[in-house]
């Protein structure tokens, strides 16, 4: 999310003139898009903004702009922090960058962390890839999970409308790209604000609605979306994803604990049970689907036993990747204040346990890829290898192969190559282009 907000921040820049800076230390403006989500992202900032700092003494021309989620979560009392600062903006003011500026340009130091209704976007993103791009679907986040300052600083809900997404992926494959990730924070949400109920009463605008409204695009190959929330996953979507021959086998579903009595102090909503019967549904249907997660350890509480429920969950369903962290409390959130936080030491064992079984797990599950052929799309140039490209299988495996084909023929970025299997790794696969 804040990756398709910097491109389109970016994209603002870019319409006003300005040109990327060859060094951080060079710019004459500076734009720090930041991550609250654990503390250690916060506190990188801090380090970034005082260097900043310390050039716009000499340089008083110098633009300094914090946006995203610390500039909303800390608001004014970042410019107390850092006087040296022009703007704080927060993420739903990306699209507002332009006028933002315009008011420092006035003399003013502002901050705008205000509630904002994103209205339509029409904003062009700088984007880092030609081929695959991220669409915005719903912005902001209903939930209340315990240990999550997204709501606070993303706020509520707004889906944009299908017809304003079709057109901006219709716009998209005329570029070139080939590729869309539909995005949100809790992308099963989509629609709750939009009106409409079918003439069966069943509530119109969700995720699977969109999902058939923007499959006729032509021009793109492969849909994604992320994140999904298992309170909200339905049969009906697995369904359509089934049935959608652009949607790609990939699930991005974080089950967060492995226990019972932790989810609910994470007030997730669902059980590991309803977890499971997702997995099943989704295998039935899609056998050799892949499916990530999130997970989170030494949660306020969080027993050695409950610990070992998230381990062996993660060997029952055998993901493909799964992002681990330790809990980290943070700021307005209820488990932040709650008394039995859990010593450092205890986090730095139970994380390390995990990511062995996380990377032990990755290996094993990408060993069925040795020997067969994948259709992968190609992203680019390997920066480490010029002779190779790299690109993603359907099921998001990172994978390399020879830019030169059978008989001369050379592949570029956007084409779907099939390659054929030869080197697997934990995180990633090598082939042989076959055609
Ligand atoms: S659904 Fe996701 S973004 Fe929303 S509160 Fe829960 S963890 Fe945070």
């Amino acid at each position: 999310m804040n990756k398709a907000d910097s491109e389109r921040m970016a994209g603002i820049l870019q319409s006003m003139g300005y040109q990327q800076a060859s060094a951080e230390l060079e710019a004459d403006l500076v734009l720090y898009n930041t991550c609250t989500i654990r503390d250690n992202a916060e506190q990188k900032v801090y380090s970034y903004l005082g260097r900043q700092a310390r050039r716009k003494r000499s340089n008083p021309h110098l633009k300094l702009v914090v946006a995203g989620c610390v500039a909303q979560q800390e608001g004014e009392a970042l410019l107390r922090r850092v006087p040296e600062l022009d703007l704080v903006m927060g993420p739903q003011h990306a699209n507002r960058l332009e006028l933002l500026l315009t008011q420092v340009d006035s003399g003013k130091q502002v901050v705008a962390t205000d509630d904002n209704k994103i209205l339509e976007d029409v904003t062009i993103p700088r984007r880092d890839s030609k081929i695959c791009a991220w669409v915005n679907v719903i912005y902001g986040c209903n939930e209340r999970c315990t240990y999550c300052v997204v709501p606070s600083v993303r706020g509520k809900e707004q889906s944009r409308q299908p017809e304003a997404i079709h057109m901006e992926m219709q716009g998209l494959a005329a570029l070139g790209f080939r590729e869309i990730t539909l995005l949100g924070q809790n992308i099963d949400a989509y629609g709750r604000d939009l009106p409409g109920i079918t003439a069966e009463g069943r509530r119109q605008n969700t995720l699977t609605d969109l999902l058939h409204h923007v499959h006729d695009v032509e021009g793109i190959e492969r849909i994604r979306f992320a994140t999904s929330h298992p309170r909200y996953f339905t049969d009906r979507l697995i369904e359509a994803c089934a049935g959608l021959p652009k949607l790609c086998e990939h699930f991005h579903i974080p089950f967060q604990s492995g226990d019972n009595n932790v989810l609910k102090a994470m007030a997730r909503g669902y059980t590991v049970e309803r977890y499971r019967r997702i997995i099943d549904r989704i295998r039935e249907l899609m056998p050799d689907a892949a499916i990530s997660s999130d997970v989170i350890v030494a949660f306020p509480g969080e027993t050695d036993d409950q610990f070992r429920q998230t381990l062996k969950l993660i060997e029952q369903v055998g993901f493909d990747q799964v992002n681990t962290a330790a809990y980290s409390p943070r700021p307005n959130t209820p488990a932040a204040t709650w008394p039995n936080q859990l010593p450092e030491a205890v986090k730095v064992e139970r994380l390390q346990e995990l990511n062995a079984l996380v990377e032990n797990t990755a290996r094993q599950r990408n060993a069925r890829y040795d020997g067969r052929v994948e259709e992968v799309l190609a992203e680019g140039i390997n920066p480490k290898d010029p002779d190779q490209l790299m690109g993603r299988t359907r099921s998001n495996r990172l994978t390399f192969f020879a830019a030169k084909g059978p008989e001369g023929c050379s592949y570029s970025p956007g084409d779907l190559v099939d390659v054929r299997i030869d080197s697997v790794r934990s995180f990633s696969l090598s082939g042989t282009p076959l055609r």
